[in-house]
């Protein structure tokens, strides 16, 4: 079978969700960071702190809802006493600033309360439910380990929940700004056609479920919120779905070896911002007569 994505697409492999949206909001960095591979930390922000808050969350929230006993229902007593040992076990890390604990400390309740929701909708619906999960496909759509060096689109879900009757819901954890549906509509599609693929099969061998359709949403802790995406039919993803996917990462991929400006939100902390002369002003004008 001959693989729908084009050469660029396949030179710039592995893909992830994360990867399709640096490529997306602005081709010319990407073109420096991945193909120019040029020495500019364009990826470090000047404060950490907020993606490692998050990592730490997801970590929390990965231990309740795995480790949280099966046997006993998610009533908020129960899993305030179990939370606040899982609590503690993220909070030992000794590299963790006051501000950092603090933030952690904050979210906390938030975070437990969102774990609380998923584990008893988990059990009213009967649903099988995964944290964290490694997916991956080839370049034919073929499920992949994770970490194949063949592997073509890769991705973690955050947290994936599968009645018997195979409606998926796909949740993915935000712990930083509020989340808006619309500038994370390309993310949560793409999860949607990564784990149709990598899992439709998988689900029927080990679980005899039959994925039948999707609902993708962003689970924002601080304030307990889940926003929901529409509910989409499996033939929807598995047809103008898997297209659109292929389409954008194709255009995409094209416009990172145009070395396209398209001028986004990154533009701020960018290392690229002498090289693609993106300032207004005379030191833009200056930068833009330098590349002519
Ligand atoms: S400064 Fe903005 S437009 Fe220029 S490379 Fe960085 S993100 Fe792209």
């Amino acid at each position: 079978m001959n693989t729908p994505f084009n050469e660029n697409a396949l030179k710039l492999a592995p893909w992830s969700a994360t990867k399709l949206k640096i490529a997306t909001k602005c081709p010319f960095r990407a073109y420096q960071a991945w193909v120019a591979k040029s020495k500019e930390e364009w990826d470090i922000l000047p404060d950490d702190s907020p993606m490692i808050i998050g990592i730490k969350m997801h970590t929390f929230m990965e231990l309740v809802l795995s480790k949280f006993p099966k046997d006993v229902f998610p009533d908020m007593v129960n899993l305030n006493a179990f939370g606040g040992r899982m609590l503690q076990v993220i909070l030992k890390d000794e590299d963790l600033s006051y501000k950092e604990r603090d933030a952690i400390n904050s979210l906390y309740h938030g975070a437990l309360s969102t774990c609380q929701r998923f584990l008893s909708h988990k059990i009213k619906t009967k649903s099988k439910s995964f944290v964290e999960l490694p997916v991956g496909i080839d370049k034919n759509f073929q499920p992949i380990d994770f970490f194949d060096k063949s592997v073509f689109f890769r991705g973690k879900i955050d947290y994936m929940m599968v009645t018997p009757s195979g409606a998926t819901a796909i949740i993915d954890t935000k712990t930083g700004a509020w989340p808006s549906l619309k500038s994370h509509t390309q993310q949560l599609r793409s999860y949607e056609v990564l784990s149709l693929h990598a899992l439709k099969n998988k689900m029927r061998q080990d679980y005899n479920i039959t994925l039948s359709s999707f609902i993708s949403g962003l689970a924002y802790i601080a304030s307990e919120e889940v926003l929901w995406d529409k509910v989409r039919p499996l033939k929807l993803v598995e047809g103008s779905g898997t297209q659109n996917f292929v389409d954008s990462l194709n255009k995409v991929s094209d416009l990172v070896f145009e070395k396209k400006v398209l001028r986004g939100n990154h533009c701020n902390y960018c290392g690229y911002k002498h090289l693609c002369g993106s300032r207004r002003g005379k030191m833009g004008k200056k930068v833009q007569e330098v590349r002519m």
